[in-house]
């Protein structure tokens, strides 16, 4: 089979099959995405805690296009034969689309495997566990990327919430521009900011922080960084410190 091969079901991998599908009009080409899953993940919904309301069913975008789902996980990449290996199948392309998308990086500390994290629908629904039937309780966000302050926000309105930032403000990489308006939503929901420190290790309790405090609570939420797919590493290409 040769055509163009997607890899991923996210955003980025639909995207680009209903692109191709768009352009390719009455052409004899094979569209093929290869995704482990039936659905695509709404990714930017798992702050809502409301697992079941992040998957859509890949069928619904892609059969109405004609593009193939091949339901397997790609572990091999070799782009001088143009081929792929999924589940031990090999798929071979004139075009390779690589949206393999992201994962969050765990922190190397004490009690790392008690974080929680929304990173995934597993993720949001273990949190979401965790603080169902919770007679109030008390977070510690971690991060104050997108991800930190949707989950910060969002408990905020049902308990109370700490965020941690290791830099001098919220929102580093969002910028100056919008800080204002995050700050002033952040008061407005009474959450506690601490910025300049980080989280040091983890226990049953809660977090301990690089300054010293010591922050009980129910849960610790982790949204300080993320990786690219490790498949990135089989591109012999320039990649950048997150591996993209
Ligand atoms: C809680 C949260 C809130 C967010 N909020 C926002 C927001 O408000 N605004 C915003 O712009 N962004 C937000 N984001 C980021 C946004 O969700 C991501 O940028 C987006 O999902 C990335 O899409 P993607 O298709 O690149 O990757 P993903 O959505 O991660 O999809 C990757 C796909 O690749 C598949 N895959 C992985 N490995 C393989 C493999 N080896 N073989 C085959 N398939 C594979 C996966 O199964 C998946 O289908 C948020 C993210 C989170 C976690």
């Amino acid at each position: 089979m040769s055509g163009i091969v997607i890899i991923g079901g996210g955003f980025a991998g639909v995207w680009s099959a209903a692109a191709a599908a768009r352009v390719r009009g009455d052409a004899d080409l094979n569209i093929t995405l290869v995704a482990p899953a039936d659905d695509m993940v709404l990714r930017p919904r798992l702050h809502r805690l409301l697992p079941e309301w992040s998957r859509v069913p890949l069928k619904r975008s892609l059969e109405p296009i004609g593009v193939a789902h091949l339901r397997a996980a790609v572990t091999e990449i070799d782009t001088e034969a143009h081929r792929v290996v999924a589940d031990d199948r090999a798929l071979t392309y004139d075009r390779l689309v690589m949206a393999a998308g992201s994962r969050l990086s765990r922190p190397a500390i004490p009690g790392s495997d008690l974080l929680f994290d929304i990173d995934t629908v597993e993720g949001a629904a273990r949190l979401a566990a965790r603080l169902h039937g919770l007679d109030g309780f008390r977070a510690v966000v971690v991060g104050s990327g997108f991800t930190g302050l949707e989950i910060a926000t969002e408990l905020a309105e049902r308990g109370e919430v700490v965020l941690v930032e290791r830099a001098d403000a919220v929102g580093p990489d969002l910028g100056p521009g919008p800080r204002p308006v995050i700050e002033a939503a952040l008061t407005a929901l009474d959450v506690e900011v601490r910025l300049g420190t980080t989280l040091t290790a983890v226990d049953e309790t809660g977090a301990h922080l690089l300054d010293g405090t010591r922050l009980p609570a129910d849960v610790v939420i982790w949204t300080g960084g993320m990786r690219a797919s490790q498949l990135t590493a089989q591109i012999p290409a320039e990649r950048d410190p997150l591996g993209r």
